[in-house]
């Protein structure tokens, strides 16, 4: 098997100028790195065919493979196919196949084809176009010589949803032709919640160490923690047997730790297990902005069955002294949040906060009538130890569940994070749903 490396090649105004965030270089970078070639540079370079063609030449002499995106389209500033004729020393030729593939999904939209997307069906003599289904850039794969260097460009359309699937289908398939690689590969990502990168790592042995196969990544995302599973075999059955001991040694190491797997969400997860038992949870929010409620709205428009998280949601303004933040007067009538209760000096004894939140837990389930109320207090201060804290009640009619959740790390992260830690408290106060039974 041969060692490759590889430059990335991002091209565009959009990037150079930071209005657009550079997504498709992570993924190529991802991706490339899980079938064993080495990243070894990442560039950007603007719309200006002369950088363009700086760049170019300087990757096709340091590298094996490029990676190169954007510059493809009909406009004016789409230079790729010609920044590459160019450097190859060769003229475009039209390729009939793909302009009626063009001229086929103007069709398709209902449209004439204009003239300036006759230039898309155009390729440097000697490269072979890279077809893509559903847009009107075709990729293109060509070889460029660089001295005593033989580089493979890959060029790619922008648009990262065009980008992956040419990706996926092609190029993936070719650059494991040149590295001599078994073709199949599959990927399994293992989500967990409720504790760091290194404590998780470490209740894992030496499972993300180098060289293992399959190869088991490790990544944090704003207190999700990812495991990445990759194996590589000769057919896809056979990456999934080795997958399968793989996860079964996270899920019994790291336990309620997991909760989910691939893009799953933690609201994904708690609508999945309330929808199971057809149950309802109502909410009431008093110092998270309503984000648990939204969080769970979100997932519901891609989980198929009906909302299951009826409620309501109540917001106070935010207290502005030390005071006021230990909990806003609460009354126990069902019109609890009058204006004029609101403006109410006399705050509550931080003492009493689990009785008010536990009514009020229990009140919304009821005035909702849902299997589930839930009650989320104001951030407060515990004199004993100085740290801020949420305190969170659960109520299901006969019991009630008290938690209290530290609001800690950094300014930009600290609300997030708690609403996942109240998602995190509900998927595991809730029945279990059969897809994640740990
Ligand atoms: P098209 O014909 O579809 O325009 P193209 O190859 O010319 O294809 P560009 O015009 O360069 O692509 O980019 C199209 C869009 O794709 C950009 O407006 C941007 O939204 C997105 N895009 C381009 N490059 C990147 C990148 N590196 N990361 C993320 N998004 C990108």
């Amino acid at each position: 098997m041969q060692n490759l490396t590889a430059e990335i090649l991002a091209i565009g105004d959009e990037m150079i100028g930071g209005s657009r965030l550079d997504t498709n270089t992570q993924y190529l970078a991802q991706q490339l790195t899980e079938i064993g070639v080495q990243v070894v540079f990442h560039s950007t370079v603007g719309d200006d065919p002369r950088r363009q063609a700086e760049s170019f030449r300087t990757a096709a002499g340091r590298v094996d493979v490029v990676l190169a995106t954007g510059g493809l389209g009909p406009t004016a500033d789409d230079l790729t196919r010609q920044v590459l004729a160019e450097i190859m020393e060769v003229d475009l030729v039209q390729h009939n196949d793909t302009l009626d593939h063009i001229r086929g999904l103007f069709r398709r939209y209902g449209r004439e084809m204009p003239e300036s997307n006759l230039i898309q069906a155009q390729f440097p003599i000697g490269s072979t176009p890279i077809p893509n289904s559903e847009g009107t850039a075709p990729g293109i794969d060509a070889v460029i010589k660089s001295g005593e260097n033989q580089c493979r460009f890959f060029c790619l359309p922008g648009v990262p949803a065009e980008m992956h699937e040419m990706w996926q289908d092609y190029v993936r398939l070719k650059i494991c032709e040149m590295s001599g690689q078994s073709q199949a590969f599959l990927t399994r990502v293992i989500n967990c919640f409720g504790s760091g990168e290194s404590h998780i790592e470490s209740l894992l042995g030496d499972l993300i160490s180098r060289g293992r196969d399959p190869v088991v990544g490790i990544t944090a995302s704003q207190a999700v923690i990812s495991l990445r599973i990759v194996a590589q075999a000769d057919t896809s059955e056979n990456c999934q047997k080795k997958i399968v001991p793989v996860e079964a040694f996270i899920r019994e190491r790291l336990g309620d730790l997991v909760y989910g797997t691939g893009d799953e969400t933690l609201e994904d997860v708690v609508v999945r297990q309330l929808n199971q038992e057809q149950q309802t949870l109502a909410i009431l929010d008093f110092g998270l902005n309503g984000d648990v409620t939204a969080a769970l709205s979100r997932a519901q428009t891609h989980v198929c069955q009906r909302p299951v998280v009826g409620g309501s949601f109540f917001s106070l303004p935010n207290p502005s002294d030390e005071d006021a933040r230990k909990v806003t007067s609460l009354n126990k009538g069902g019109d609890s949040q009058s204006k004029d209760n609101r403006n109410n000096s006399s705050s509550l004894r931080q003492a009493d906060l689990p009785v008010v939140l536990a009514h009020h837990a229990t009140e919304i389930r009821e005035q909702m009538q849902s299997t589930w109320g839930l009650a989320i207090s104001w951030p407060f201060r515990n004199p004993d130890d100085d740290k801020e804290k949420f305190l969170v009640v659960l109520s299901d009619g006969t019991q009630i569940h008290q938690h209290e959740i530290f609001h800690a790390g950094h300014s930009a992260l600290r609300y997030t994070r708690s609403v996942k830690q109240v998602l995190n408290l509900l998927r595991l106060s809730l029945p279990r749903d059969s897809l994640n039974p740990t």
